[in-house]
C-alpha cells in the first residue's frame, strides 16, 4: 500500500493515512502521522463498511465516541451470529463460557475480523474456541498467585519497590489467552472504600516507588474516576513512576480523546504500557491513538504474549516489532503464557 491508496477515511481535515497492509515487507512502508497532521475524525474504510451495514443508522460521531463504542460491545452469541459466521467450536465455546471470561468485542474490533476465516489471528484474539473450555492438571486458575501477594483489595505486592493496582475488571475486549481470566470480567468493582485503603497502603510503604495501574483495562474507567486515582498517587512523595497497562489503542482506539490526554498529562512521569499480539493490530486508528499518546510525552512500550497460531513465527514477530518502532512504541515484553 503507498499513501494514494487510503486504507482509511479521515474527517474534518486532510487523510494523513498509515498504512499497514500484512503483505508489506515487514517494517516497510508504514507511514506515521506528523505533528499537527492527525485527523480528528479517522474511520478505517473496513470500519466504514461494517458500521453501514450493521449500525446503519449510526454517525460518524457516535462511533468514534467510545462510550458509544462500550455501550454497544458485542457480548452474546446471538449478538456475534449477526455480523459473522462461527464456526461450531466456536458455538460450543461461547455456549459454555458461563462462570468464565465473557465474550466482549467493541463495534471497532468487531469490524476488523467480521469477513475473516476461522484462523484469522485477529478473530483467534477474542472469540473463544472449544480449547479453552479444557483445562489441563499443570494449569492453575491464578498462575501468579497473584491473590496470595494481595494484602489489600486492588494491590498486588509481589516485588518490594512496586505494585500492581487493579482498579477495575473490565475490558473493552477480552483477550481469550487473559493471564487474570480468573478474575477479569466479573463484576467485582473497587469501592470508595476500597481505593482508600489501596492509597493507604502504597503510602505506608516507603519502598513502592513505582506504581502499575492496570485491571482489567484501567482506560475503560472515565476520565473522572482516572483523574481521581491518579491524583491520590501522585499525593505519595515516595512513589516516582506511575505505569498504565492498557490494549485501547487496539481494540477501543477512540478512547484516546483530548480530554483524556489533558487529565493524564498532569501526572507525569506517566509510562503508558501497551500490549499488542499482531502487526493487523496497528491499524490507522491505533496508529493516530498511539500517535497521540507520543505527542504528549508518554513514554509507550508494549508487552506482547507468545500465541500459537497468532505470531509464533519469525516474520510475523519482525513485522510487529517493526511497526511499533515506527510508531514510537518500544517494543518491551515477550511473554510465554502463563499456564
Ligand atoms: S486487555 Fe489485558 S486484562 Fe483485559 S482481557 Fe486482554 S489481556 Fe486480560
Amino acid at each position: 500500500m503507498n499513501a494514494n491508496n487510503n486504507e482509511a477515511t479521515a474527517l474534518l481535515g486532510e487523510s494523513r493515512l498509515v498504512g499497514c497492509s500484512s503483505d508489506e515487507e515487514p517494517g516497510a512502508k508504514t507511514m506515521i502521522f506528523s505533528q499537527n497532521e492527525i485527523p480528528t475524525q479517522l474511520v478505517s474504510n473496513g470500519s466504514t463498511d461494517f458500521r453501514k451495514r450493521f449500525f446503519p443508522l449510526t454517525t460518524i460521531d457516535s462511533w468514534n465516541d467510545w462510550k458509544w463504542q462500550l455501550r454497544n460491545s458485542i457480548t452474546t452469541i446471538d449478538e456475534l451470529k449477526k455480523i459473522m459466521k462461527l464456526s461450531e467450536k466456536e458455538i460450543m465455546a461461547i455456549n459454555n463460557l458461563k462462570g468464565r471470561l465473557p465474550l466482549r468485542v467493541t463495534p471497532f474490533f468487531a469490524s476488523l475480523i467480521y469477513n475473516t476465516g476461522f484462523s484469522n489471528p485477529l478473530r483467534r484474539n477474542v472469540i473463544p474456541v472449544v480449547e479453552e473450555l479444557l483445562h489441563t492438571a499443570s494449569e492453575q486458575p491464578d498462575p501468579l498467585h497473584e491473590k496470595s501477594f494481595s494484602p489489600v483489595k486492588g494491590i498486588v505486592h509481589r516485588y518490594p519497590d512496586r505494585v500492581l493496582f487493579t482498579v477495575t475488571q473490565v475490558c473493552s475486549n477480552y483477550c481469550r489467552y487473559c493471564t487474570r481470566s480468573h478474575s477479569v470480567g466479573r463484576l467485582d468493582r473497587l469501592g470508595k472504600q476500597d481505593f482508600e485503603k489501596a492509597f493507604s497502603y502504597i503510602a505506608a510503604h516507603r519502598e513502592i516507588r513505582d506504581v502499575l495501574v492496570s485491571g482489567g483495562d484501567p482506560l475503560t474507567l472515565s476520565d473522572e474516576v482516572l483523574d481521581y486515582i491518579l491524583f491520590n498517587i501522585r499525593q505519595i512523595e515516595h512513589v516516582e513512576i506511575i505505569r498504565i497497562g492498557t490494549r485501547v489503542p487496539v481494540v477501543l482506539p477512540q478512547r484516546i480523546t483530548d480530554k483524556l490526554l489533558s487529565v493524564l498529562r498532569k501526572y507525569h512521569p506517566l509510562f503508558i504500557s501497551l500490549h499488542f499480539s499482531h502487526p493487523a493490530e496497528i491499524t490507522p486508528e491505533c496508529v493516530k491513538a498511539c500517535t497521540m499518546l507520543a505527542d504528549n510525552g508518554f513514554p509507550l512500550g508494549s508487552q506482547t504474549v507468545l500465541l500459537k497460531g497468532i505470531n509464533d513465527n519469525i516474520t510475523v514477530m519482525k513485522e510487529l516489532m517493526h511497526k511499533l518502532l515506527k510508531i514510537r512504541v518500544r517494543p518491551y515484553y515477550l511473554y510465554q503464557c502463563d499456564l
